[in-house]
Parts: structure tokens; sequence; C-alpha cells
């Protein structure tokens, strides 16, 4: 597909970036362009690629996303290499991930190359947008949802594809060495829902608990699965490791009701690699809190694209509060965080063929 290229008519002045560059937080700033494509059943698929100035869309009030949240996403990063260049750690997989999604929420695929051609795109005009802060990073935020004019129930026949991106530094605010998390309540992915799909809706409904955990002091909230409320799932974006004083590392199993993490599977890689015994296995909370009681439990550590590989210090909810280890970052979750960070930004070897230039 051709892309079609609209000049932006007033790009940020160049030291007004630099400026916002410093200290970009992360999810604020965006870059001066973005990447549309459109989608309609009755035009055969996917059409009119565009790459211009990021701007707001027109949609009709009518537009089924606005009323029956019709929408999924990814979230990805693009590194800079020490030769200057930028990579993508494994786009494919979001490629791949993004049309899981698509299929749970009965939306079209997006074949693979046009997904990377987008990112590609984009890059190719914001390349100069990376922050300068330590860690700092390009995030890229591909998503699609139902345009279409309709008000009946059933999937739309339209949709647009955006890709837009912004500049990241740390993603939490705290600038703590280990996070405090918030076990909720409220459950965020039943049996059979669409707890697997990286989609909107889920996000929606963990807004209440999110908040909840902020307002009680914590960075992160952690649901249990909906059917017992026993079993650790994953945080609001996020999946989990414990490491075991034998050499035991666990996350939980991908049943359906947590998100496959691309972080996740690739850390699931890296330990294997470490010679430690790896499994994917229920883990309950009660469990959890047992073992970091009697130090069976060393750490625990919390990973996705946004926040790369973080340690979990406190747990906390209204019948109990407990630390993990030491309160701070433990030595695999430090190990395998340098590692995976390493890899990233072009400085450890990419044994796996993990990053892809552009
Ligand atoms: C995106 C996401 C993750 C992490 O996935 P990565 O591919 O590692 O970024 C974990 N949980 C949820 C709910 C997510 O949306």
């Amino acid at each position: 597909m051709q892309f079609q290229t609209i000049p932006h008519p007033a790009p940020l002045p160049s030291d007004t970036r630099a400026e916002a560059l410093k200290n970009p937080g992360f999810g604020t700033l965006f870059t001066d362009h973005m990447v549309v494509i459109d989608y309609d059943e009755a035009k055969g698929g996917w059409h009119s690629a565009t790459l211009g100035p990021r701007q707001p869309i027109a949609l009709d009030p009518a537009a089924s996303v606005l009323h029956y949240a019709q929408e999924i996403f990814e979230g990805m990063k693009a590194y800079k290499q020490p030769d200057g260049g930028i990579a993508l750690f494994r786009p494919e997989a979001n490629a791949q991930r993004f049309n899981k999604s698509a299929d749970r929420l009965a939306m079209p695929n997006l074949p693979e190359e046009l997904f990377l051609e987008s990112i590609r795109q984009l890059l190719s005009v914001d390349g100069d947008w990376f922050p300068t802060v330590e860690g700092g990073s390009l995030y890229l935020r591909p998503f699609m949802f139902a345009s279409e004019a309709f008000l009946g129930v059933r999937p739309a026949k339209q949709y647009k594809f955006l890709v837009i991106a912004s500049p990241a530094g740390n993603y939490f605010k705290s600038g703590a060495p280990a996070v405090s998390i918030w076990v909720s309540d409220y459950t965020r992915a039943a049996p059979g829902g669409t707890g697997a799909a990286k989609c909107g809706g889920n996000y929606a409904a963990s807004l209440v608990p999110t908040g909840q955990a902020f307002a009680k002091g914590h960075d992160q909230v952690l649901f249990l699965d909906a059917v017992e409320k026993k079993w650790i799932e994953e945080l609001g974006g996020m999946n989990l490791f414990f490491v075991f004083d034998d050499g035991r590392v666990v996350t939980p199993p991908l049943t359906g009701t947590i998100l496959p993490g691309i972080t996740r599977d690739s850390l699931l890689q890296l330990l294997r690699e470490e010679g430690l015994d790896v499994r994917e296995e229920m883990y309950s909370i009660d469990q959890w809190r047992a073992d970091a009681e009697s130090g069976k439990l060393l750490e625990t550590m919390a990973c996705g694209t946004a926040a790369v590989v973080t340690p979990v210090g406190k747990v906390a909810n209204d019948d109990f509060e407990f630390t993990i280890g030491s309160g701070g970052p433990g030595q695999i979750t430090s190990k395998l965080r340098e590692k995976l960070v390493g890899i990233q930004n072009g400085t450890v070897a990419d044994t796996h063929g993990w990053m892809m230039k552009v």
C-alpha cells in the first residue's frame, strides 16, 4: 500500500522540542505526525494510508466505538541504538497480538507488514523525537477503532487504524526503586471474556480499582482471578514473576484472562537461559503472603513495555500488608532488567534476533 504524505504546516520548533525532550514523563508529550489507514468493507478493506500532521480526527457522533467500545491497541517502543540508528523490540509479536485482539473484538485483521510499515513511516519523519533522559525511548501506540455511524449492535463495517508516538521517560511518577501494589476486590477479566485482548474496554473497567490504589498511596493495582478470587493474575497493565530461594521462578499461566505480554514471553526465555527453573503456574495470594513472610519468596517483578522490569516492594489490601524481600530491587530483577534494557538499547548482544532496525 502506498502512503500519501501530507506535509506538516507547523512542526514544533526544534528548541521547544529539545526542551520538552529533557523530561517527557509518560504519555503526555506527542510527536508531530501520525499514520491513518481507513478500512471499509464496501471498498474492499484497507485503503487510503496517510502519513500526516498529528491532529484531531473527525468522528460521526454515532461512530460505534463511542457507544460499544470496539477498540484495540498496542504498546511498543523504538530505541535509539549506539550507532545512532533506531530499532524496534519484537515488533512482529505486536503485529500478531494486534490481530488476535482484532479477532476477539470482531474487527478486521491488519496485514502484519502494513502494521510494521506504518511504524517505519512514522519513525521516518519523527525519528528526532527521542528523549534525552537516561532510559528514554519513543513509545508507539498503534490502535484501531470502529468508525462506522451505526447504533445497531453488530461488528462495524468501517474502521480506522492509527499510529501515534510519544517520547517516554520513566513510567512511574514516584521514581521509587520498587513499586507498591494494591490488591483489588474488583476483577479484571472473567473466563471467556476479553482478558487476553489488548482492548480499551479492559482498561475502562480497571479505572475504579486503579483509582483506589492511587488514593491509598500505591502505584498499581493487582487483580485476582474472577472465579475463586484467589489466584494472582496480573497488574493493570503488567505481568508478574515470582522468584524463590530454591531457584524456582513462577509466572501465572496464559489461561485467557491475562494479557500475553511480550515482555513476559521475553523474560521467560531469559530466565531459562539463566538456568532457573521457570514455571507457568497458578500462584495464590495467600501463598504469596506466606512465602514473603517466611522468606521463601525473594523477589517479585512486574513487567511490560512501558515499565520494562520493575520490582514490587510492597503489597497491601484492607486486610493485610506485606513486604517482598528488603522492599527494594532484588538480584534477579536487577539482572534481568539490565539484560533486557541492554538488548533493547543495543549494548548487550541480541542473540535472539529480537531487534528490528528501521
Ligand atoms: C500490554 C499489557 C501488558 C504487557 O504486555 P507487553 O507486551 O509486555 O507490553 C500486560 N498486561 C496488560 C493488561 C496489558 O495491557
